[in-house]
């Protein structure tokens, strides 16, 4: 297909602050993909799950759409979703676009398919690789090492390109130990510590929400490998941000 042709679906573009991860506090252009493959069941963007939500825009419209809405001092622009690698073509013309207006890139996905993570990567400064515990009713058990595979390859990928990586990793009531921790020994057997930017432990919100000592006991399991983990709850939330 040529490029101009592309449609993509978008759900909404805003500027908020960032409330997770590395990066939060920095002013924030979110453009919120539609469509996501899953249902995490501590999802808080379901509106954006189905293919068919948001509404379509040629290429053009959507670049128009990102430039009228960049505010001055915006610090970054950040592909999100729903699960931005579901519309992966239109994410890196869209990435490529804001990237010539000199700001910074971001993606928050959760990788689950490296061929389509190909595509966006060279256009992204900062990737934040939103790993899945068996837990987090993503897929069913017979699915969740395909989806591992595709998120460690992701990971090899974004750490082989020495692009800004990182890790987060939602947890819940519901994460068990052991299940994380066979995920760790897989996540550290790829990337040294020189070569993550953090590694970030996120409770979930509103339902579900795992004790002080569920916390704790995850950073230390992290910290066996990688000291600089934090734990950092959704901080746009206490302000009522989007
Ligand atoms: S991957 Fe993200 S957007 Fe998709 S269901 Fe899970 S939390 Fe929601």
């Amino acid at each position: 297909m040529q490029i101009e042709c592309l449609k993509v679906r978008l759900y909404e573009v805003f500027t908020s602050i960032e409330g997770e991860g590395l990066l939060f506090g920095t002013k924030t252009l979110f453009v919120r993909l539609a469509g996501c493959p899953f249902k995490c069941f501590y999802c808080d963007t379901t509106g954006a799950i189905p293919m068919n939500s948001g509404q379509e825009y040629t290429l053009e419209e959507a670049r128009k759409m990102i430039e009228n809405s960049l505010e001055k001092n915006t610090y970054k622009v950040n592909f999100t979703g729903g699960d931005p690698l579901a519309q992966s073509e239109a994410v890196a013309e869209m990435a490529k676009f804001i990237q010539l207006k000199k700001i910074p890139t971001y993606l928050e996905s959760s990788c689950y398919d490296w061929a389509k993570f190909v595509q966006v990567l060279p256009y992204i400064d900062f990737i934040k690789i939103e790993f899945k515990t068996p837990d987090s009713e993503f897929v069913d058990s017979k699915h969740y090492s395909k989806l591992l595979e595709n998120e460690l390859e992701c990971l090899k990928l974004a750490v082989k390109s020495k692009k800004v990586t990182y890790i987060k990793v939602v947890v819940s009531a519901k994460t068990e130990v052991n299940p994380f921790k066979e995920l760790l020994k897989k996540v550290f057997e790829i990337a040294q510590k020189s070569s993550l930017a953090g590694f970030i432990i996120q409770p979930s919100y509103g339902i579900a929400e795992p004790s002080l000592e569920q916390l704790l006991s995850f950073y230390d399991e992290v910290h066996a490998y990688y000291n600089e983990v934090r734990i950092v709850p959704q901080l746009h939330k206490f302000i009522g941000a989007p």
